[in-house]
């Protein structure tokens, strides 16, 4: 079970190294670095970029120490004014694994301060609404944090529940695209929303969803595979297969 979700210093909020991870875990890993144009993040607004030659320089150099263990990903963050840049950045471009994200709406990102005070039902509707349009625009492999829009809103699964119509669209949306969902274990363990999750993978179960992906989203070495063992048992919980893992 690879971590499919995990950041380096190609990341603009992150530091770790790959060797961090490396030599903590004897198998294959993946980075998947933040793409973020007009990102209004922490001093934004500015394009956060990773640098893909340099990237792929040092994951090539890193293969040859640690035996062909990196994999090469990106994380896209869609902002819809900036769709044609997105589009332009990955063409011609070789990665191993894309995630999709929708990080903010080009005035704040939804981990700020800012999203507590939005009418809450209007943000959860438009927000889900904007992963879909993601989702149609840009090629990718795993629909990463469905909840990073609420993140911060702390819903209890009665309260998302009310989305249930918008979700099974979304859910739709993304099974006709072949994304697999992502099981976010920053989301589930850092942020508390293990149910969202669990009451999401009910509604997969049923829609016969059969593409997920796990991701630490980590930042740091000891945010790597958090919480995996946890997350083995939820997916045989949910019947999920091992085959049925990106
Ligand atoms: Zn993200
Ligand atoms: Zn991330």
């Amino acid at each position: 079970m690879r971590d499919n979700h995990l950041h380096t210093y190609f990341s603009y909020d992150a530091e770790a190294r790959f060797e961090d991870y490396l030599t903590i875990y004897e198998g294959e890993i993946v980075t998947t670095e933040h793409f973020d144009l007009s990102n209004p993040y922490l001093g934004g607004p500015r394009d956060d970029v990773p640098d893909y030659q340099a990237y792929t320089e040092q994951i090539a150099c890193l293969n040859r120490q640690y035996g062909n263990r990196i994999k090469k990903g990106i994380e896209i963050g869609y902002y819809a004014p900036r769709e044609a840049d997105t589009l332009a950045y990955l063409e011609g471009k070789d990665f191993d694994l894309k995630l999709l994200s929708v990080h903010h709406n080009g005035s704040f990102d939804y981990l700020e301060d800012e999203v507590l005070s939005l009418d809450r039902n209007e943000h959860i509707v438009a927000y889900l609404q904007e992963i879909e349009r993601a989702i149609e625009r840009i090629p990718a492999d795993v629909l990463a944090h469905f909840d990073y829009g609420f993140r911060r809103l702390s819903l209890t699964v009665d309260e998302l529940r009310e989305f249930e119509p918008n979700l099974r669209t979304l859910f739709q949306k993304m099974m006709d695209y072949h994304l697999a969902f992502e099981l976010n274990s920053k989301s589930m363990y850092l942020y508390d929303n293990e149910p969202l999750y669990l009451y999401a993978l009910s509604i997969l179960q049923e829609m016969g969803c059969k593409r997920y992906s796990i991701g630490s989203d980590g930042h740091y070495q000891r945010h790597f595979r958090l919480q995996f063992d946890r997350i083995k048992q939820i997916l045989d919980d949910y019947g999920i297969q091992e085959e049925w893992l990106v």
